[in-house]
Order: C-alpha cells, then structure tokens, then sequence
C-alpha cells in the first residue's frame, strides 16, 4: 500500500467501492449508517481546509506575480476560456437532449410535485458576491466572497509596495503550512472515496437500471462528449500537452470529484494534480478556486438535457427561441451554482421557470440526480484544469 501512487490507491477504492455497493444493495441502510458517516468526516475535512487554502492561495499567488496588469491578463484570459467553454457545454446539452427526446421514456407526470426552493434573481447574485462582513464569508464558507476577498487584500498587498513585507511572509509561509496540511488530508482520499461512493451504489443501483436510464444516458454521453472532444481539442490545438497524458494524469481528481459529487471538495486534489503536469504556482493558485466557484460546464449541460427531457415528458414542444433561453439561463445558473453536492438541481428550477415549464419536473429526475450530478461534477472541474493548464502555458510564453 506505501508505495502505490495515491492515484492508484484511489482507482482501487473505486472498484472496491462499486463492487461492495452491489454486494450492499437491499441492505442499503447498513451502508448509510456505517460507511457513509467516514465519508463525510472526510468531506468536512476537505471542506475545513478549502477556505484558508482559496484565501491563501490567491493572495499568495497575487503576491507573487507583483503587477497588477498581470493579474488582470490571467484574469480575463480565465473569464474567456470559463464562457466560451460553457457555451459549447450547453450547446451540447441541449443538442444531446434533442437527440434523445423521441427515445425518452413517457413518465407518469399527474401525481408528481416538487417544491422548488427559491432560486435568486440575477442581481442578488452579482450583489451577493460582495462581502459585507469580514469573518461571515469565512464562517459561511462562501467561496465568490472569499474569492474577493483575497483579490482585495492581494491588491492592497502590492500596492503598499513594500519588497519582503512582513505582510508578504505571514501569507506566504501560512499558504505552505494550510497546503501541508491539505497533503495529510489528501492521504486519506482512498478512504474517503470508498465510504462516499459505496453508500451511493447500494442506495442507487436499482433506480439507474429503471425508466431513468434514458436521461441519464444521454447527459452521459454529452458529459463524455464535452470532455474527450471539447478539451481534448482545446488541449491539442493550443498545444498544451496530450489529452490522453492529462486524462492520466487527472485521473485522481476525476475519480474524487465523481465520488464527492463537490467542486469545492475536489480542488484540493485537484491543485495538486495541475500542479504535477506541469501548470504554474500562480495560476494553479488563481484559476482553480475561481473555477470550481463559477466555471460549471457539466452542470450546464445536465440542465441543457433535464429542461428538454421535462419537457417531453409533459409533451411540451420547445420552439427555437426558448432553447435560446435555456442556454442563456442555464449559463447564469451555472455560474450561480456552489460546487457542492446538489446544487444544480436547485438551480434547474430557474432555468425551468425561464421558459414556462412546469418546476414540478424536477420531481422527475430528483430521485436519482446523486448519479446526474457525480458525472457533472467529473465535467466540472475537469474545465477547470484544463483552463490552469492552457493560462499557464500562455503565459509561460
Ligand atoms: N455538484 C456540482 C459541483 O460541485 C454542482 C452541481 O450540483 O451541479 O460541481
């Protein structure tokens, strides 16, 4: 076991996982009481270190870098690649559900309601983003108000213009101590994917089998399309490296994110992963926590098919314009969506309302949107390194 990579510690969890979760189903309480319960110890471990990591490493990165214009080229290069990549996503979201909309089974919909919790309107969203309070959005964990945070303070860090500042070391030297102490953590992602994703399998395997399957396989299929034909181009035409080197060596970060459902969650080991192939301290740094807040293109693409799937199942047809507005929402919805576990589902509701139908759809696909959201998620943070990767080598040159 101590000299396997972590890598291949955390593929044998997953097949252990998988094989334990088929054994367990029937008896799927045993697994939610016993396994499940080491799961989310780990997860509330991740979820500890991830704020002063985000804080941290911005500021550490901005420090660094010690140009303001600097920060504002990575910056806007970052935005750029997070819309166009999300654009593609929803194109094949919706392309994809289109496909599939004459195979899609016809679901009871009469007896079903599903309350929708409320969803926040666009300027709350942009005004949300901005703290109030200095400690609350450390306390809440609100990564967009960390995130400014950091960008202020690591402005105003340069700005005093002092080289070596004690300001400058005191954020330097805690960044090592919180990255050192998200390596201890990272030593037990074996465990912690084993105990996340069994519980999951017992619970669900049933429900995939059933008249779900259909949906299910078509976000899948356009997860997989985005992934090996979006990226892979971007990594090949921008000449970053080989997409099939970076699925490798990605491969932890993908199977965590698929078992923990969380962006947020995944960054940690996804840092490290960036890290590894080759993207810079500084960007890795920068890129990642604000993609694992705003950059989702496999929550944009479950939206994209689950909106056209409710649809046919209340035999709506969607003219051309309202798929637009799908598009357009699903967007929004997709930077408005913290990267936990489930949050898509509530933002699916504004997309539904966006173009007339009915929330109660979301009824529909509740029941097993675990399994939609352990592939969007997989999607979600694998556009994030990609974007590390590609800025770093721009930048590089
Ligand atoms: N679970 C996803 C993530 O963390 C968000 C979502 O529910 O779509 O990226």
């Amino acid at each position: 076991m101590k000299n396997m990579s972590l890598a291949t510690q955390i593929f044998i969890a997953l097949i252990l996982a998988i094989a334990s979760g088929f054994l367990l189903q029937g008896n799927a309480a045993i697994a939610n009481e016993y396994i499940k319960p080491f799961g989310t110890i780990f997860l509330n471990l991740l979820k500890f270190i991830v704020v002063p990591i985000v804080l941290f490493s911005i500021m550490s990165g901005i420090i660094t870098l010690k140009d303001i214009r600097k920060v504002g080229v990575i910056g806007a290069k970052t935005v750029i690649y997070y819309l166009a990549t999300t654009f593609f996503a929803i194109a094949i979201g919706i392309a994809g559900g289109w496909l599939f909309h004459d195979i899609f089974p016809v679901l009871s919909t009469s007896d079903i309601a599903y309350q929708a919790k409320a969803t926040p309107s666009f300027m709350s969203v942009i005004v949300n983003i901005f703290p109030s309070n200095f400690l609350a959005p450390i306390s809440s964990a609100s990564m967009l108000q960390v995130i400014v945070m950091a960008l202020l303070m690591g402005f105003s860090i340069i700005l005093v213009g002092k080289e070596d500042s004690p300001a400058e070391r005191i954020i330097h030297s805690f960044n090592e101590v919180f990255m050192k102490c998200m390596e201890l953590i990272l030593k037990l992602s074996p465990y912690g994917v084993f105990c996340l994703l069994c519980p999951v399998v017992a619970v669900n395997g049933p429900a995939v089998i059933g008249s779900l399957a259909m949906v299910l396989l078509a976000a899948y299929l356009c997860y997989a399309a985005h992934m090996f034909i979006v990226y892979s181009l971007i990594l090949r035409i921008f000449g970053v490296m080989n997409p099939l080197d970076f699925f490798r060596g990605h491969m932890p970060a993908m199977i965590f994110s698929f078992s923990s459902a969380s962006s947020v969650g995944t960054l940690p080991i996804n840092m490290s992963g960036c890290r590894r192939m080759g993207a810079s301290k500084e960007v890795t740094s920068f890129v990642l926590p604000l993609g694992a807040t705003i950059n989702m293109d496999g929550t944009a693409i479950y939206q994209g098919v689950c909106a056209i799937f409710i649809a046919s199942c209340y035999g709506i047809d969607l003219s051309l314009g309202q798929m637009a507005t799908i598009a357009a929402t699903a967007t929004l919805a997709s930077i408005g969506t913290a990267g936990v576990p489930g949050a898509g589902m509530v933002m699916l509701a504004m997309v539904l309302l966006s173009v007339g139908l009915p929330v109660d759809g979301i009824a529909l696909v509740a029941g097993v949107d675990r399994i939609f959201d352990m592939g969007r998620t997989v999607v979600n943070i694998t556009g994030d390194a990609v974007c590390a990767l590609l800025v770093s080598k721009s930048e590089r040159r």
